[in-house]
Protein backbone atom coordinates (compact mmCIF):
# COMPACT_ATOMS: atom_id res chain seq x y z
CA UNK A 1 0.00 0.00 0.00
CA UNK A 2 1.00 3.28 -0.60
CA UNK A 3 2.25 5.62 1.91
CA UNK A 4 -0.43 7.96 3.08
CA UNK A 5 -0.57 10.78 5.09
CA UNK A 6 -3.42 9.53 7.29
CA UNK A 7 -2.58 10.35 10.99
CA UNK A 8 -5.85 9.98 12.16
CA UNK A 9 -6.40 6.28 12.70
CA UNK A 10 -9.18 5.39 9.11
CA UNK A 11 -11.71 2.63 8.33
CA UNK A 12 -10.87 -0.22 6.39
CA UNK A 13 -13.85 0.34 3.84
CA UNK A 14 -14.80 4.33 2.60
CA UNK A 15 -18.79 3.59 0.66
CA UNK A 16 -19.10 7.06 -1.47
CA UNK A 17 -22.83 7.45 -2.60
CA UNK A 18 -23.79 10.23 -4.76
CA UNK A 19 -26.61 11.88 -4.53
CA UNK A 20 -28.84 13.73 -6.03
CA UNK A 21 -32.51 14.42 -4.61
CA UNK A 22 -32.82 11.14 -3.64
CA UNK A 23 -35.00 11.57 0.10
CA UNK A 24 -37.17 9.22 -0.65
CA UNK A 25 -34.79 6.01 -1.06
CA UNK A 26 -32.71 7.35 1.57
CA UNK A 27 -34.01 4.83 4.69
CA UNK A 28 -33.82 2.27 2.07
CA UNK A 29 -30.70 2.91 1.65
CA UNK A 30 -29.49 2.47 4.79
CA UNK A 31 -31.56 -0.51 5.94
CA UNK A 32 -30.38 -2.56 3.25
CA UNK A 33 -26.19 -1.08 3.36
CA UNK A 34 -25.59 -1.60 6.90
CA UNK A 35 -26.31 -5.03 7.58
CA UNK A 36 -24.23 -5.58 5.28
CA UNK A 37 -21.63 -3.68 5.97
CA UNK A 38 -21.71 -4.98 9.89
CA UNK A 39 -21.26 -8.35 8.59
CA UNK A 40 -18.30 -7.69 6.98
CA UNK A 41 -16.85 -7.42 10.51
CA UNK A 42 -14.39 -4.13 8.84
CA UNK A 43 -14.24 -0.65 9.94
CA UNK A 44 -16.49 1.63 7.41
CA UNK A 45 -17.49 4.97 6.79
CA UNK A 46 -19.87 6.18 4.28
CA UNK A 47 -19.37 9.45 2.57
CA UNK A 48 -22.59 10.55 1.13
CA UNK A 49 -22.07 13.96 -1.18
CA UNK A 50 -25.31 15.91 -1.61
CA UNK A 51 -24.65 16.85 -5.45
CA UNK A 52 -27.12 20.17 -5.07
CA UNK A 53 -30.71 18.22 -3.85
CA UNK A 54 -33.40 20.04 -4.06
CA UNK A 55 -35.26 18.14 -1.69
CA UNK A 56 -34.51 17.15 1.79
CA UNK A 57 -31.85 14.80 0.58
CA UNK A 58 -29.46 16.91 3.29
CA UNK A 59 -31.53 17.70 6.15
CA UNK A 60 -32.42 14.00 6.12
CA UNK A 61 -28.91 12.86 6.09
CA UNK A 62 -28.06 15.32 8.42
CA UNK A 63 -30.14 13.77 10.74
CA UNK A 64 -29.67 10.23 10.04
CA UNK A 65 -25.81 10.76 10.98
CA UNK A 66 -27.08 10.44 14.65
CA UNK A 67 -28.20 6.53 14.17
CA UNK A 68 -26.28 5.46 10.89
CA UNK A 69 -22.52 4.75 12.01
CA UNK A 70 -19.62 5.76 9.86
CA UNK A 71 -21.80 8.37 8.07
CA UNK A 72 -20.10 11.33 6.67
CA UNK A 73 -22.10 13.83 4.85
CA UNK A 74 -20.71 16.39 2.61
CA UNK A 75 -22.87 18.95 0.71
CA UNK A 76 -21.37 20.62 -2.63
CA UNK A 77 -22.73 24.27 -3.11
CA UNK A 78 -24.53 23.26 -5.86
CA UNK A 79 -25.47 20.34 -8.82
CA UNK A 80 -22.26 19.91 -10.15
CA UNK A 81 -23.54 15.70 -11.53
CA UNK A 82 -22.39 12.50 -10.77
CA UNK A 83 -18.68 12.36 -12.03
CA UNK A 84 -18.29 15.40 -9.96
CA UNK A 85 -19.85 14.43 -6.94
CA UNK A 86 -18.60 10.70 -7.25
CA UNK A 87 -14.94 12.49 -7.62
CA UNK A 88 -15.47 14.54 -4.34
CA UNK A 89 -17.01 11.20 -2.25
CA UNK A 90 -13.68 9.89 -4.02
CA UNK A 91 -10.87 12.72 -2.59
CA UNK A 92 -12.97 13.00 0.89
CA UNK A 93 -12.80 8.81 1.30
CA UNK A 94 -10.14 7.38 4.09
CA UNK A 95 -10.74 4.11 3.70
CA UNK A 96 -8.31 1.48 2.38
CA UNK A 97 -10.63 0.15 -0.31
CA UNK A 98 -12.98 2.55 -1.37
CA UNK A 99 -16.84 1.71 -3.00
CA UNK A 100 -18.60 3.85 -4.83
CA UNK A 101 -22.46 3.14 -5.16
CA UNK A 102 -25.52 4.72 -6.51
CA UNK A 103 -28.27 5.70 -3.89
CA UNK A 104 -31.12 4.27 -5.83
CA UNK A 105 -30.47 0.73 -4.91
CA UNK A 106 -29.72 0.03 -8.35
CA UNK A 107 -26.09 -1.55 -7.29
CA UNK A 108 -26.99 -4.55 -4.95
CA UNK A 109 -24.85 -3.88 -1.84
CA UNK A 110 -25.04 -7.86 -1.15
CA UNK A 111 -21.75 -8.06 -3.08
CA UNK A 112 -19.99 -6.22 -1.21
CA UNK A 113 -19.21 -9.01 0.70
CA UNK A 114 -17.55 -11.12 -1.86
CA UNK A 115 -16.10 -7.54 -3.19
CA UNK A 116 -13.56 -7.69 -0.25
CA UNK A 117 -13.18 -11.18 -0.43
CA UNK A 118 -11.95 -10.71 -4.02
CA UNK A 119 -10.05 -7.77 -2.63
CA UNK A 120 -8.38 -9.45 0.18
CA UNK A 121 -7.40 -12.60 -1.99
CA UNK A 122 -4.87 -9.86 -3.97
CA UNK A 123 -7.12 -7.96 -6.95
CA UNK A 124 -7.34 -4.56 -6.76
CA UNK A 125 -10.28 -3.84 -8.54
CA UNK A 126 -13.50 -5.52 -8.67
CA UNK A 127 -15.93 -4.85 -11.20
CA UNK A 128 -19.80 -6.21 -10.04
CA UNK A 129 -20.64 -7.02 -14.01
CA UNK A 130 -24.07 -6.58 -15.30
CA UNK A 131 -25.03 -9.78 -16.23
CA UNK A 132 -29.02 -9.06 -17.47
CA UNK A 133 -29.98 -5.83 -18.28
CA UNK A 134 -33.53 -6.38 -18.68
CA UNK A 135 -34.90 -4.08 -16.07
CA UNK A 136 -33.44 -1.51 -18.49
CA UNK A 137 -35.58 -0.63 -21.79
CA UNK A 138 -34.74 -1.83 -25.27
CA UNK A 139 -33.68 1.53 -26.28
CA UNK A 140 -31.04 1.97 -23.22
CA UNK A 141 -30.05 -1.38 -23.57
CA UNK A 142 -29.43 -1.07 -27.97
CA UNK A 143 -27.79 2.49 -27.37
CA UNK A 144 -25.63 1.26 -24.20
CA UNK A 145 -24.24 -1.77 -25.93
CA UNK A 146 -23.47 1.15 -29.52
CA UNK A 147 -21.75 2.94 -27.51
CA UNK A 148 -19.23 0.32 -25.54
CA UNK A 149 -18.99 -0.69 -29.17
CA UNK A 150 -17.65 2.43 -30.41
CA UNK A 151 -15.51 3.47 -27.24
CA UNK A 152 -13.78 0.38 -27.21
CA UNK A 153 -12.64 0.38 -30.92
CA UNK A 154 -11.18 3.63 -30.63
CA UNK A 155 -9.85 4.29 -27.30
CA UNK A 156 -6.55 3.57 -25.45
CA UNK A 157 -7.89 1.53 -22.83
CA UNK A 158 -11.28 -0.73 -23.43
CA UNK A 159 -14.26 -0.23 -20.69
CA UNK A 160 -15.20 -3.51 -19.04
CA UNK A 161 -18.71 -4.17 -20.83
CA UNK A 162 -21.64 -3.60 -18.78
CA UNK A 163 -20.09 -2.15 -15.44
CA UNK A 164 -20.99 0.86 -13.84
CA UNK A 165 -19.06 3.42 -10.88
CA UNK A 166 -20.06 0.41 -8.58
CA UNK A 167 -16.54 -1.45 -8.17
CA UNK A 168 -14.08 -1.79 -5.21
CA UNK A 169 -11.14 -0.05 -5.48
CA UNK A 170 -7.79 -0.51 -3.44
CA UNK A 171 -6.25 2.73 -2.31
CA UNK A 172 -3.64 2.82 -4.47
CA UNK A 173 -6.18 2.86 -7.61
CA UNK A 174 -7.97 5.65 -5.81
CA UNK A 175 -4.49 7.29 -5.48
CA UNK A 176 -3.61 6.96 -8.98
CA UNK A 177 -7.37 7.92 -10.30
CA UNK A 178 -7.17 10.85 -7.90
CA UNK A 179 -3.75 11.83 -10.30
CA UNK A 180 -5.57 12.74 -13.28
CA UNK A 181 -6.07 16.05 -13.41
CA UNK A 182 -8.45 16.81 -15.84
CA UNK A 183 -11.76 18.72 -15.45
CA UNK A 184 -13.90 16.86 -17.24
CA UNK A 185 -14.76 13.48 -15.35
CA UNK A 186 -15.70 10.63 -17.40
CA UNK A 187 -15.55 8.58 -14.29
CA UNK A 188 -15.37 5.40 -15.84
CA UNK A 189 -12.81 6.11 -18.78
CA UNK A 190 -10.45 7.40 -15.85
CA UNK A 191 -10.62 4.06 -13.77
CA UNK A 192 -10.53 2.05 -16.87
CA UNK A 193 -7.53 4.36 -18.00
CA UNK A 194 -5.30 3.55 -14.60
CA UNK A 195 -5.74 0.01 -14.94
CA UNK A 196 -4.42 -2.89 -12.38
CA UNK A 197 -5.25 -6.20 -11.58
CA UNK A 198 -9.20 -6.57 -11.84
CA UNK A 199 -11.94 -9.28 -11.01
CA UNK A 200 -15.50 -9.49 -12.18
CA UNK A 201 -18.32 -10.50 -10.70
CA UNK A 202 -21.26 -11.24 -12.97
CA UNK A 203 -24.91 -9.78 -11.38
CA UNK A 204 -28.07 -8.72 -12.55
CA UNK A 205 -29.30 -5.14 -11.99
CA UNK A 206 -32.34 -4.30 -10.52
CA UNK A 207 -34.82 -1.53 -11.01
CA UNK A 208 -34.64 2.04 -9.26
CA UNK A 209 -36.80 1.52 -6.02
CA UNK A 210 -37.58 4.98 -5.65
CA UNK A 211 -37.65 8.32 -6.77
CA UNK A 212 -36.78 8.53 -10.77
CA UNK A 213 -33.76 8.59 -13.10
CA UNK A 214 -31.91 11.58 -12.83
CA UNK A 215 -30.15 10.92 -16.67
CA UNK A 216 -32.70 11.56 -19.69
CA UNK A 217 -31.91 10.21 -22.94
CA UNK A 218 -30.11 13.57 -23.38
CA UNK A 219 -27.96 13.37 -21.01
CA UNK A 220 -26.61 9.99 -21.89
CA UNK A 221 -26.00 11.51 -25.32
CA UNK A 222 -23.96 13.95 -23.60
CA UNK A 223 -22.22 11.31 -21.68
CA UNK A 224 -21.26 9.15 -23.99
CA UNK A 225 -19.64 11.71 -26.30
CA UNK A 226 -18.28 12.88 -23.41
CA UNK A 227 -16.55 9.34 -22.62
CA UNK A 228 -16.07 9.09 -26.28
CA UNK A 229 -13.94 12.32 -26.45
CA UNK A 230 -12.18 12.12 -23.33
CA UNK A 231 -10.67 8.82 -24.13
CA UNK A 232 -9.79 9.20 -28.24
CA UNK A 233 -8.88 11.57 -30.93
CA UNK A 234 -10.15 9.04 -33.87
CA UNK A 235 -12.65 11.68 -34.22
CA UNK A 236 -10.62 14.31 -35.41
CA UNK A 237 -8.46 12.00 -37.44
CA UNK A 238 -11.48 10.52 -39.75
CA UNK A 239 -11.33 14.07 -41.18
CA UNK A 240 -8.38 13.66 -42.72
CA UNK A 241 -9.40 10.29 -44.44
CA UNK A 242 -12.96 11.31 -45.31
CA UNK A 243 -11.24 14.52 -46.95
CA UNK A 244 -8.58 12.25 -48.53
CA UNK A 245 -11.23 10.03 -50.26
CA UNK A 246 -13.79 12.75 -51.54
CA UNK A 247 -10.65 14.42 -53.12
CA UNK A 248 -9.58 11.12 -54.56
CA UNK A 249 -12.80 11.03 -56.19
CA UNK A 250 -13.25 14.45 -57.68
CA UNK A 251 -10.11 13.45 -58.87
CA UNK A 252 -11.15 10.31 -60.82
CA UNK A 253 -14.96 12.45 -61.24
CA UNK A 254 -12.20 15.29 -63.46
CA UNK A 255 -10.86 12.57 -65.37
CA UNK A 256 -14.04 11.19 -66.47
CA UNK A 257 -15.68 14.52 -67.35
CA UNK A 258 -12.27 14.99 -69.60
CA UNK A 259 -12.46 11.89 -71.13
CA UNK A 260 -15.93 12.47 -71.72
CA UNK A 261 -15.78 15.94 -73.09
CA UNK A 262 -13.27 14.69 -75.77
CA UNK A 263 -15.27 12.05 -76.92
CA UNK A 264 -19.00 13.68 -76.63
CA UNK A 265 -18.03 17.28 -77.01
CA UNK A 266 -19.43 19.66 -74.31
CA UNK A 267 -21.91 18.64 -72.12
CA UNK A 268 -23.49 22.31 -70.41
CA UNK A 269 -26.63 20.87 -68.13
CA UNK A 270 -25.05 19.59 -64.42
CA UNK A 271 -27.00 21.69 -61.75
CA UNK A 272 -28.36 19.18 -60.16
CA UNK A 273 -24.92 17.21 -59.68
CA UNK A 274 -23.36 20.65 -58.97
CA UNK A 275 -25.49 21.51 -56.37
CA UNK A 276 -25.63 18.36 -54.57
CA UNK A 277 -21.99 17.94 -54.24
CA UNK A 278 -21.39 21.39 -53.28
CA UNK A 279 -24.17 20.73 -50.38
CA UNK A 280 -22.90 17.74 -49.62
CA UNK A 281 -19.18 18.66 -49.15
CA UNK A 282 -20.35 22.20 -47.60
CA UNK A 283 -22.14 19.59 -44.94
CA UNK A 284 -19.46 17.43 -44.28
CA UNK A 285 -17.33 20.41 -43.63
CA UNK A 286 -19.40 21.54 -41.07
CA UNK A 287 -19.31 18.48 -39.46
CA UNK A 288 -15.69 18.37 -39.28
CA UNK A 289 -15.28 21.90 -37.73
CA UNK A 290 -18.32 20.81 -35.49
CA UNK A 291 -15.89 17.92 -34.26
CA UNK A 292 -12.84 19.95 -33.56
CA UNK A 293 -14.79 22.89 -32.02
CA UNK A 294 -16.32 19.98 -29.42
CA UNK A 295 -12.42 18.99 -28.69
CA UNK A 296 -11.43 22.97 -28.39
CA UNK A 297 -14.38 23.36 -26.18
CA UNK A 298 -12.58 20.44 -24.26
CA UNK A 299 -9.48 22.09 -24.28
CA UNK A 300 -11.17 25.30 -23.33
CA UNK A 301 -12.59 23.87 -20.05
CA UNK A 302 -9.07 21.80 -19.28
CA UNK A 303 -7.12 25.59 -19.40
CA UNK A 304 -8.98 27.17 -17.24
CA UNK A 305 -7.85 24.82 -14.56
CA UNK A 306 -11.08 25.56 -12.24
CA UNK A 307 -12.32 22.99 -9.71
CA UNK A 308 -14.39 19.78 -10.48
CA UNK A 309 -16.33 21.06 -7.59
CA UNK A 310 -17.29 23.48 -4.82
CA UNK A 311 -17.67 22.32 -1.53
CA UNK A 312 -20.11 23.95 0.96
CA UNK A 313 -19.92 22.10 4.06
CA UNK A 314 -17.96 18.73 5.55
CA UNK A 315 -19.82 17.54 8.18
CA UNK A 316 -18.44 14.47 9.90
CA UNK A 317 -14.95 15.51 8.98
CA UNK A 318 -12.67 15.23 11.68
CA UNK A 319 -9.64 16.72 10.03
CA UNK A 320 -10.40 17.82 6.60
N1 LIG B 1 -26.58 11.80 -9.18
C1 LIG B 1 -25.84 12.88 -8.70
N2 LIG B 1 -25.89 14.06 -9.38
C2 LIG B 1 -26.63 14.23 -10.52
C3 LIG B 1 -27.35 13.12 -11.00
C4 LIG B 1 -27.31 11.91 -10.31
O1 LIG B 1 -25.17 12.78 -7.69
O2 LIG B 1 -26.62 15.33 -11.08
C5 LIG B 1 -26.55 10.51 -8.44
C6 LIG B 1 -27.91 9.94 -8.10
O3 LIG B 1 -28.39 10.48 -6.89
C7 LIG B 1 -27.60 8.45 -7.97
C8 LIG B 1 -26.52 8.25 -9.01
O4 LIG B 1 -25.97 9.54 -9.27
O5 LIG B 1 -27.08 8.12 -6.69
C9 LIG B 1 -27.04 7.62 -10.27
O6 LIG B 1 -28.13 8.36 -10.76
P1 LIG B 1 -29.39 7.69 -11.46
O7 LIG B 1 -29.85 6.52 -10.67
O8 LIG B 1 -30.37 8.78 -11.70
O9 LIG B 1 -28.75 7.19 -12.84
P2 LIG B 1 -29.09 5.85 -13.65
O10 LIG B 1 -29.06 4.70 -12.67
O11 LIG B 1 -30.42 6.05 -14.24
O12 LIG B 1 -27.99 5.78 -14.66
MG1 LIG C 1 -29.96 4.55 -11.05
Amino acid sequence: MPAMSLTAPHPTLSIVCPMHNEADGLDALFARLLPVLQATGESFEIVCVNDGSRDDTLALLQARRASVPGLRVIDLSRNFGKEAALTCGIDHARGDAVIPIDADLQDPPELIGEMIRLWRAGFDVVLPQRADRSSDSWLKRATANAFYRLHNRIAEAPLPVNVGDFRLMDRKVVEAVKRLPERHRFMKGLFAWVGFRQAVIPYTREARHAGHTKFSGWRLWNLALEGITSDSTAPLRVWTYLGMVVALSSFVYALFIVGYTLLHGRDLPGYASLITVVLFLGGVQLIGLGVIGEYLGRLYGESKGRPVYIVREAGGDDAA
